[in-house]
């Protein structure tokens, strides 16, 4: 008799540079019970090649014809082949991070192949519909299976939202251990930013990326003219939509005052932030990793899903305009800035996210591939399965309450403490 055909890995599913960045580390930990799958949403070196060689992932099976394409014409190539993959070989469960187009579309074919699903980076909320991640992060959230969470705002977003408590873990962020891990000690940073001509502490690191600023000449010529009254050299890693942008626009010129470089990779723009004076950007992960680093920072954006580094005082909102210069400039000159951001805790958690991700997406499967289907694993069905995590992950498991009913990170439902 034909053997029934077995489900023996989880599908880790990434395509841009932030998703590898933050998925790295549980793609580690699900070790053989994970398989990497690349939509190259993002495929050249710069923004992905030189991420999976540092992460030591480069193994991915790859998709093709998406890079560049159209928003529409991506969704749809990346949903049928990742939905082929999940049809011809269904995995336990699959694992997507934040608010992609590789996140949605592989939510999708998640959902249509009859795949649970897990949320990494659930909950966060803009509530700005222009922005295409505000909707990219909604429609994950209405297929997923399991939402982990990385702040007890984004549980009460999800919450609000009608998603029952029995569905979310409040993980925390995985941009905690992978900054951590990732810093380079301060010797080696002085040697990155002395190579870059960057005096520690006295220039500026910069970046801008979002369609909301490139998109538009005058907004754009806005910003990169504020950045050059901030009294500082400012460095600018160049993600290849600003490159792009600058020569569309015809602002090539308004580089001249700034200090462009070729985007880096994340060990030497980690060292970079840690030693600048004061870091602008529209980045999602770069609110995150300033909380982290006790760097304070300017978000150029209209708005923001992640309230948290702006509420305990990193990070200040503001949109293209003078404020840039003006807050940029205060904040410059502060000379207790430094001494009041190194007290404040960083808000996204205590850096074992990726652990407590993991163990929920072993709760899914076993390894004699019988996909175990029953639920998360907060709620694992017998202490062989427990055991069978903490060997795996090399953690200890401790069942607990449902994580929502909690307020911090350190108080969830799956307890995971290195043994
Ligand atoms: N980053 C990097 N090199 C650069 C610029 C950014 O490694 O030249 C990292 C940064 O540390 C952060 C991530 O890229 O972890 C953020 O990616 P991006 O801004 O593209 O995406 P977002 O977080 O806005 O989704």
């Amino acid at each position: 008799m034909a053997q029934r055909s077995v489900s023996r890995y989880v599908a880790v599913v990434v395509g841009t540079r932030p998703e590898i960045i933050k998925l790295a580390q549980v793609v580690r930990l699900l070790g053989s019970a994970g398989r990497l799958l690349h939509t190259c949403q993002h495929e050249d070196e710069e923004l992905s090649g030189v991420f999976l060689a540092a992460a030591g992932l480069r193994q991915a099976k790859i998709l093709s014809g998406v890079c560049g394409a159209p928003r529409h014409v991506q969704f749809a190539r990346m949903i049928e082949q990742l939905g082929e993959i999940f049809r011809s070989d269904p995995p336990a469960a699959v694992i997507v991070q934040g608010d992609t187009n590789t996140a949605s579309a592989a939510a999708q074919a998640a959902s249509y192949a009859g795949v649970p699903l897990i949320h990494v980076e659930a909950g966060l909320r803009s509530y700005d519909r222009a922005m295409p991640e505000e909707i990219n992060r909604c429609m994950v959230g209405v297929l997923a299976d399991v939402h982990c969470a990385p702040t007890a705002a984004a549980v009460a977003n999800l919450r609000a939202e009608g998603v029952p408590a029995a569905k979310i873990e409040l993980t925390g962020n995985t941009i905690v251990e992978a900054t951590l891990s990732t810093l380079p000690s301060q010797s080696d940073a002085w040697a990155i930013a002395a190579e870059l001509s960057a005096d520690p502490g006295c220039y500026v690191l910069a970046t801008i990326h979002r369609p909301e600023n490139t998109d538009d000449p005058g907004r754009l010529e806005t910003i990169l003219a504020e950045l050059s009254k901030l009294g500082l050299p400012v460095l600018l890693p160049m993600h290849p939509r600003l490159r792009q942008a600058v020569a569309r626009h015809r602002l090539t010129a308004a580089l001249d005052r700034l200090r462009p470089i070729a985007a880096v990779d994340h060990r030497t723009f980690l060292a970079l932030a840690r030693l600048a004076r004061l870091l602008v950007s529209d980045s999602g992960g770069v609110q995150e990793e300033c909380t982290v680093l006790k760097r304070p920072l300017i978000v150029i954006r209209n708005s923001s899903e992640r309230p948290e580094a702006i509420e305990a005082g990193f990070a200040h909102l503001v949109r293209p305009g003078h404020m840039i210069g003006d807050l940029g400039r205060e904040l410059i000159a502060d000379p207790l800035l430094d001494e009041r951001l190194a007290r404040i805790p960083c808000p996204f958690g205590d850096g074992r996210a990726s652990g407590r991700i993991a163990s929920c997406a072993l709760a899914f499967w076993s390894p004699d591939g019988r996909a175990n289907r029953t639920g998360p694993a907060r709620q694992p069905a017998d202490a062989t399965s427990a055991r069978l995590l903490s060997v795996y992950l090399g953690v200890r498991i401790v069942v607990g309450e449902t994580n929502a009913r909690h307020g911090a990170v350190g108080e969830a439902g799956v307890r995971s403490s290195r043994l």
